[in-house]
């Protein structure tokens, strides 16, 4: 994109899960990238960007996952946002990163300001404020954007003040921004990426299971079962069959499995299932 933009054309990575709720999303999915370059000039080069000079980490699982590997190609002069409840000297030392860390829990700023852990216009004031994007051009953007999917004028609001928010917290330190790679060559060229990184296979038969999807979640369903009658709504409706019914009648969730979708706690008739925080301890 073409921006008001102080730093001198930085390639800017993003990743997260993809959220797996339809109307309110709570938990988390399967991984997904997207890869922005911001220069106040005309852009000719597009396609995935291979040696970012930004990482934005929505979700700080990810840094555990080998074929997400959402820190591959950041230089050591580069920045990574780490989304995470710990400071940004214990997530350096954690992930043993070289670049510079930023680190802060807008899974909470979500919750707080926008009822919600929906991190899109979050995570875009952080990257302005690290990409040294004016604080006015993110207000205007977050206000298209949101307007764009979002009728309630109030809600668009909460979202502008949520980014700048962020943007305001965020202080990071200078960053050098690579050279555009083949600046002369107008063509669209797309870096070749070896399957296991580029493709959306599963390359062992038979191996889900030993994918622990459990720490995608933000939210985790705790059963009271004081309260539950037993009607099994929540067994029926987990879209991940994780429920299972334990000897005791009741129903009991996989937590190595569980997305923490929520749909459980939504369906269940009589409130049974608790919403719980969750957040990444070491
Ligand atoms: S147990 Fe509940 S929260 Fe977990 S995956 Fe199933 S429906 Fe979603
Ligand atoms: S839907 Fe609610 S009441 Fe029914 S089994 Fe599940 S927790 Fe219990």
């Amino acid at each position: 994109m073409q921006a008001g933009c102080l730093a001198p054309q930085p390639f800017l990575r993003v990743i997260t899960r993809r959220i797996s709720r339809f109307t309110e999303p709570r938990g988390g999915g399967a991984p997904i990238a997207a890869f922005t370059r911001i220069s106040g000039k005309p852009i000719l080069e597009r396609g995935v960007i291979s040696i970012p000079d930004i990482v934005i980490v929505m979700d700080e699982s990810l840094l555990n996952d080998p074929l997400a590997n959402p820190l591959s190609g950041l230089h050591a002069e580069g920045v990574v946002f780490i989304n995470t409840i710990h400071n940004p000297s214990e997530a350096k030392k954690k992930y043993t990163v070289a670049a510079q860390v930023v680190a802060w829990d807008i899974t909470k700023i979500g919750i707080d300001m926008l009822g919600s852990p929906v991190l899109s216009t979050l995570a875009g004031g952080v990257a302005s404020r690290i990409a040294g994007i004016k604080e006015d051009s993110l207000g205007k953007a977050v206000e298209k954007e949101a307007s764009g999917i979002l009728t309630d004028k109030a809600l668009i609001a909460k979202n502008i003040e949520a980014a700048l928010c962020c943007f305001r917290a965020i202080q990071p330190g200078e960053i050098k921004a690579t050279e555009p790679v083949r600046k002369e060559n107008p063509v669209i060229v797309v870096p070749f990426e070896p399957a296991a990184i580029s493709s959306p296979s599963i390359n062992t038969t038979g191996n889900t299971p030993l994918r622990k999807t459990g720490n995608w979640r933000v939210f985790k369903p705790v059963w009271n079962y004081k309260v539950c009658t037993r009607c099994m709504t929540c067994v029926a409706r987990c879209p991940d069959g994780c429920i299972a019914v334990n000897e005791d009648g009741f129903p009991s969730t996989d937590y190595d499995n569980c997305k923490g979708c929520m749909i459980c706690a939504e369906e269940c008739p009589v409130k049974a299932i608790e919403k719980v925080r969750e957040a990444h301890t070491w």
